[in-house]
């Protein structure tokens, strides 16, 4: 993340430039600006050597009018409390354009958890719920991953939780692994999302995939996902992926000018989306610095890595070839950058709509969970595709209908949202 970005200013500046088309009126956007309820809370966690350690753990809740708080868990070195609001924030918007009955939340802890063991990985999750678990609950508020935690960290927790609740309780917490109240579909569901909305954007912009690239950054679970996608489903030729290497501490980009194959690369992938460089190179992919992503000449960009990854220093360097970005991470472009994105007239597939796949199957998750009915992968993806592409018309036609940018248009629609839930459960 670049030093001088802070993912709240950014979150909030989005949202006030919109309040300010809609003429929303005061109270509403002291309600809206800031998060209802938010938590900080310490973890001390027995380490393997005897030793105890302590971190800190976050929860925020921004908005639970039209249904429990829903938003993932990060664990990350950096996490910060300001990144947690933002990030809650647009889940609140994420689930309103999606039109799924839940509001915003997002957690988190400042670890890096591949310096940890299994062993205090699973202890510092029960550890994570037990700090939190009082304002948790299938009807309050479900958390779900995130960078850095995995369906296996999801089960510990559900399991503390419901051991502190006294009921198993599968619907506390979402992309739990399959067989133990997890969804189908749940870990393509992101990236997947992510390619519906490019597909209807090509549809648009009357782009053949077949003659189309697309240049990646990231390659954990959405950009992987992104990358089967495109190439699968689409038809299309994905360039390059890119990942940060924690052995050499800097980021890589793999590039292949005739097109890299994504389910080779995750053979030779961790559990934390670093590739084996050796492995790769071995392979004939060119390893370059992890910036080299962003000046491909490819038709599709997908930021699927972190918030704050194209700013005023890097967004100069973006081929005249693309024409679409597909934000696949949270917050990936700066304010700036945003602007030069409205300038060259790029297609834009903001993040709250693009990456909205994800809480779009964990909703899908919940609802099993209550029904204790589990549905076939075919039916999770077939529902999911329809959510996603009802939720691009419908964007794409404020787009169309106000003349604004395809990122105010989001916010219009969930702001619209939100704000009718919040006046007729008579908040304002
Ligand atoms: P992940 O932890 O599985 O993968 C992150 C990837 O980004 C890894 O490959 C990592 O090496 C890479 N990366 C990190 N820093 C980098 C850098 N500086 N340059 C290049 N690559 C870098 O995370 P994920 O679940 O794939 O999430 C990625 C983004 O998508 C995040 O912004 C997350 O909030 C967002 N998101 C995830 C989901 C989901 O379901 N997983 C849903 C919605 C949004």
């Amino acid at each position: 993340m670049a030093p001088e970005f802070n993912p709240l200013e950014v979150a909030q500046a989005q949202f006030d430039h919109v309040a300010d088309q809609l003429q929303l009126a005061s109270e509403v956007r002291q309600i809206l600006r800031w998060p209802l309820r938010e938590f900080r809370f310490q973890i001390s966690v027995h380490m393997d050597d005897g030793s105890n350690r302590v971190f800190f753990g976050f929860r925020v809740q921004h908005n639970d009018a039209r249904g429990p708080c829903k938003g993932g868990i990060r664990f990350h070195p950096n996490e910060t409390l300001d990144t947690v609001r933002a990030l809650a924030m647009w889940m609140t918007w994420k689930c309103a354009v999606a039109d799924i009955p839940l509001g915003g939340g997002k957690g988190g802890a400042v670890v890096d958890p591949s310096t940890l063991s299994v062993g205090e990985k699973e202890r510092l999750c029960r550890g994570w719920v037990q700090g939190i678990w009082k304002n948790l609950g299938p009807r309050n508020d479900v958390p779900a991953p995130d960078v850095g935690t995995t369906p296996q960290m999801m089960g510990w927790m559900m399991d503390e939780y419901s051991t502190l609740v006294g009921q198993y309780t599968p619907g506390v917490i979402t992309g739990k692994p399959v067989g133990s109240g997890g969804s189908l579909g749940r870990k393509e569901a992101t990236g997947f999302g992510v390619i519906y909305t490019v597909r209807e954007a090509m549809k648009h912009l009357k782009l053949d995939a077949h003659n189309c690239t697309a240049a990646l950054q990231g390659f954990g679970n959405v950009a992987q996902h992104a990358a089967i996608g495109f190439i699968e489903q689409l038809g299309g030729k994905v360039l390059c992926v890119s990942c940060y290497d924690r052995n050499d501490k800097t980021s890589y980009t793999y590039f292949r000018p005739d097109g890299i194959n994504p389910r080779f690369l995750q053979s030779i992938t961790d559990q934390y989306g670093t590739i084996d460089k050796a492995q790769a190179k071995a392979s004939g992919y060119i390893i370059e610095p992890g910036d080299a992503w962003i000046e491909k000449d490819a038709d599709v960009l997908i930021p699927a890595a972190l918030e704050g990854q194209i700013t005023a220093d890097n967004v100069g360097r973006i081929s005249p070839r693309v024409k679409i970005v597909a934000e696949g991470a949270n917050g990936p472009t700066s304010r700036e950058a945003d602007e030069v994105f409205k300038q060259r007239n790029l297609f834009v597939i903001p993040d709250f709509l693009c990456n909205a796949g994800g809480v779009t199957v964990s909703y899908f998750e919940s609802v099993q969970n209550d029904a204790n009915y589990y549905w076939e992968q075919d039916a999770v993806l077939r529902r999911l595709d329809q959510k996603m592409t009802t939720a691009f018309n419908g964007i794409h036609g404020m787009a169309q209908s106000r003349d604004v940018y395809m990122r105010d248009a989001a916010y219009m629609v969930a702001i619209d949202r939100v704000v009718k839930a919040m006046d007729l459960r008579g908040w304002l």
